[in-house]
């Protein structure tokens, strides 16, 4: 997973000096991710399937395991200049992030094993891992 970066304030420089004063669209202030059990049974596909139905809503798999990704929902303490409002007391996610190689370099997508950003791209991986995909199955009991 890549956890939400600390947007840096301009008077703090980093291993990357002033690379998150460059970074015009704070893209890793928004998005937030969710691990979610790995998905093994057709109803947890369809859950799935229903999940990243709706916009901005995808589903990964990465080496940590599988997640959903909120995309294009900016934080409510990132300011307009791209700081972060509550840098002080920002979340220990914020704090831990490491922005040597970050969203700002590349897509966060490229270290996927897994990619799903909607329905249909879903849709097609359920098709082809299970040989008779259908829908309306009853959760494992
Ligand atoms: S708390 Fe601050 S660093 Fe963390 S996501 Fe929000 S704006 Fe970004
Ligand atoms: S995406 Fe990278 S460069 Fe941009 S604000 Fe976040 S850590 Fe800084």
């Amino acid at each position: 997973m890549s956890p939400h970066d600390a947007k840096l304030p301009p008077v703090e420089v980093n291993s990357n000096g002033n690379k998150c004063d460059l970074c015009t669209n704070s893209k890793c202030c928004t998005y937030v991710t969710q691990q979610i059990d790995t998905p093994r049974s057709k109803y947890d596909f369809e859950i799935l399937l229903w999940q990243v139905s709706h916009p901005n809503v995808g589903a990964y798999k990465d080496e940590d395991g599988w997640f959903l990704i909120f995309d294009g929902v900016p934080c409510s303490h990132l300011l307009p200049d791209g700081r972060c409002g509550i840098y002080e007391d920002r979340p220990t996610i914020c704090r831990s992030h490491d922005n040597d190689y970050c969203e700002y370099d590349a897509p966060a997508e490229d270290g996927f094993e897994l990619w799903f950003p909607d329905y249909h791209s879903l849709l097609a991986y359920c098709r082809k891992r299970f040989k008779r995909w259908s829908t309306g199955n009853p959760p494992p009991s």
